[in-house]
């Protein structure tokens, strides 16, 4: 089968370590499934896989952690819950199963907490990959392949981000740290779709200005006035909640657009995981600093009803053959994109 997959990690170039070709088709092992890979949306963390970045022990390895497709085949003694042919969406948490964790109403805090394409599983990016069973979900009739394939990664992050970690409320206003990228675009449309307002920033005046195209309330230029500019924007209050997954550019920034008592949620740091603490704002403004990665089987299901009841679905940017993936990852390592980047197989 068709699969594009890592030879190597780290190193100066790592888009070198990505290879297109042939792969043996998987045979799912118990308590798995084999689908027949129709979608596949791209990730920052399918990069940092090839950079090194929390790498497989063995090459060649196959990246990508969404999928949806059809299923295909069940592994030994695996309760075939939905018939071979039904068209699925995977959530790309895998979880233990049987820890207090996950028996519990939050399993990303399994102890054993992975997503596909790390740990014992590999990736999605083949003509068909193997998921736990337990992770499918019954793609809804009116969504495609390609749009439901944007959803198990980016669009998760987003809706616990915005609706578990920060508990947006309508009314709210949020800052979202860049503008355009796959989780961005992710969080401006739930947001936009709960009533809640947005305010992005960028450095970039055609980000900004397509932004605004788009329907977010205000754009503000990264850089050293642009808290000043969130603070006017909110009558001198602050936002309620900051979506960060910058970094180091903007940490500054989200920590000084907060109202007080306001949360910044954190769920990635491209440009940088190290930024000062700025501890006395902390405290004094009362600042929540909340971690999130990934999202819960229930908030999964949420996010899918979500889409249902709102018309919401997946900003794509750009969609690729699975046989051009070298284009698609340069696509998404360009930092260019608006919305996801999504490759097709058969
Ligand atoms: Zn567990």
């Amino acid at each position: 089968m068709l699969a594009a997959f890592a030879t190597a990690a780290g190193g100066p170039k790592p888009l070198d370590n990505l290879a297109v070709g042939d792969r043996k088709v998987p045979d799912p092992p118990r308590g798995a499934v084999r689908l027949r890979t129709r979608a596949v949306s791209l990730n920052h963390h399918d990069l940092w896989t090839l950079a090194g970045v929390g790498a497989p022990s063995s090459f060649p390895w196959t990246l990508g952690c969404d999928a949806a497709g059809t299923v295909d085949a069940y592994g030994p003694d695996t309760a075939e819950r939905l018939p071979p042919g039904t068209p699925v969406v995977a959530n790309a948490v895998v979880t233990c199963g049987d820890c207090e964790a996950c028996l519990g109403p939050d399993e990303t805090s399994c102890q054993k907490f992975a997503i596909l394409s790390d740990g014992g599983w590999e990736g999605t990016f083949a003509e068909y990959c193997v998921v736990p069973a337990a992770n499918l979900f019954v793609l809804p009739h009116d969504l495609s392949f390609e749009q439901a394939a944007c959803l198990p990664t980016a669009y998760l992050t987003a809706y616990r981000m915005l609706f578990t970690k920060a508990s947006v409320r309508p009314g709210d206003t949020i800052l979202i740290q860049g503008a355009g990228g796959g989780l961005s675009t992710a969080v401006e449309l739930l947001a936009r779709a709960a009533g809640v307002r947005v305010i992005v920033s960028s450095r970039d005046p055609a980000k900004r200005f397509a932004a605004l195209a788009r329907g977010v309330d205000q754009a503000v230029a990264t850089g050293r006035s642009a808290a000043k500019e969130v603070m006017e924007l909110t009558d001198g209050v602050g936002v309620d909640a900051v979506i960060e997954s910058v970094g180091e550019a903007t940490w500054a920034t989200s920590l000084r657009a907060l109202r007080r008592g306001g949360a910044v949620v954190v769920a990635g740091a491209t440009s940088g995981a190290d930024p000062p603490a700025d501890l006395r704002r902390v405290f004094w403004r009362q600042l929540r600093i909340l971690g999130s990665t990934m999202g819960t089987r229930a908030e999964f299901a949420a996010l899918l009803a979500t889409l249902k009841a709102t018309g919401l679905r997946p900003l794509i940017d750009s969609t690729y053959p699975l046989a051009e993936a070298k284009r698609a990852f340069e696509r998404l390592d360009g930092g260019e994109v608006t919305g996801k980047v999504v490759m097709v197989s058969g």
